[in-house]
């Protein structure tokens, strides 16, 4: 079984996107900048947000993060959106998530301008995404897509089945995986039989919020197991996967933590990159 070691891959990567934006700098006499908003002071988002802010600064890129109380209202975060969204230092805008209840996700995400939308969730990316057209795709799925192409580079005509259809997740990683030429299938809480949709498939991405939910004998032997969900248990952090069970029939499978978690943040530059490139060109 191959353990896929998403903190080697993700440095890996960020060691590409760092050549990158010195390249970058030479061409253009500037690099690229992420600006994150953060609401409030929700433990897991402070270390997120941490995580990003040293990953860009790491690169090279130049990154700010607005704090916020929990209290602030939604007018000045969307004036202070379409501020950076005509900032010309900025290049790409994510706002944390999750907000506070009296701040309108939805009319946040859409107030980001699609071309800074580094997230990948504005109507617009989602819409190119799933034409085929170029814009930013969704971080995570981004990051499993990576890790799913370095197992298997040919995926046409695999059986993928995705547990969960959240925008942020599951829809963004059936259109990556459709545009790969897989036959995708995607599940939920009323998919009726969530076994016998994992035993068909060749690759798996659970990404659900249940802890080890995908069993052993749900996995076909070789598959490909991608396991996104995080959940807090006494001993841990752990995933939407019985790890010890799968382990013993896939061909390869991530890890929780240690897999998807730094392949999204290091996505998150590539995506931040990827908006300046093609406000440059
Ligand atoms: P979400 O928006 O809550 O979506 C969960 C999905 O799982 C929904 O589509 C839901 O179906 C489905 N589901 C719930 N119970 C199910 C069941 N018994 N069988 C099959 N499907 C079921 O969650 P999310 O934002 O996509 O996140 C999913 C997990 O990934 C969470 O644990 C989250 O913390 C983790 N995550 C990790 C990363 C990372 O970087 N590693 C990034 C983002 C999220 P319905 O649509 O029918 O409700």
């Amino acid at each position: 079984m191959i353990l896929i070691d998403g903190k080697k891959e993700a440095a890996e990567l960020r060691g590409k996107l760092k050549k990158e934006v010195l390249a970058l700098k030479e061409k253009y006499n500037k690099v690229p900048g992420l600006t994150v908003i953060l609401i409030g002071d929700m433990t897991p988002s402070q270390i997120y947000v941490r995580n990003k802010e040293k990953s860009a600064n790491e690169i090279g890129l130049n990154s700010e993060v607005i704090r916020y109380p929990e209290t602030v209202d939604e007018k000045t975060v969307l004036q202070k959106i379409n501020e950076l969204n005509n900032d010309d230092s900025v290049s790409g805008i994510l706002v944390q998530l999750p907000l506070p209840k009296h701040i309108n996700k939805q009319k946040v995400i859409e107030s980001i301008s699609h071309e800074k939308d580094v997230d990948g969730l504005h109507p617009m990316n989602v819409g190119n995404l799933s034409s085929g057209y170029q814009g930013s795709i969704p971080c995570t799925p981004l990051g499993c897509y990576l890790l799913i192409k370095k197992i298997e580079p040919n995926l046409t005509g695999k059986k993928a089945v995705m547990i969960g259809r959240s925008n942020l997740n599951g829809k963004a990683m059936a259109q990556l995986l459709l545009q790969e030429d897989c036959t995708v299938t995607i599940t939920h809480s009323k998919t009726k039989d969530l076994k016998s949709e994992c035993l068909a498939a060749d690759v798996i991405v659970a990404a659900v919020g249940i802890k080890q939910l995908v069993k052993g004998d749900w996995v076909k032997k070789d598959a490909i197991v991608i396991d996104v969900g995080i959940n807090k248990t006494d001993k841990g952090i752990v995933g939407d996967v019985a790890f010890d069970e799968v382990s013993k029939v896939a061909k390869a499978l991530t890890p929780v933590p240690g897999g998807v978690g730094p392949m999204t943040i290091a996505c998150l530059l590539k995506n931040t990159i990827e908006c300046f490139k093609r406000k440059m060109n």
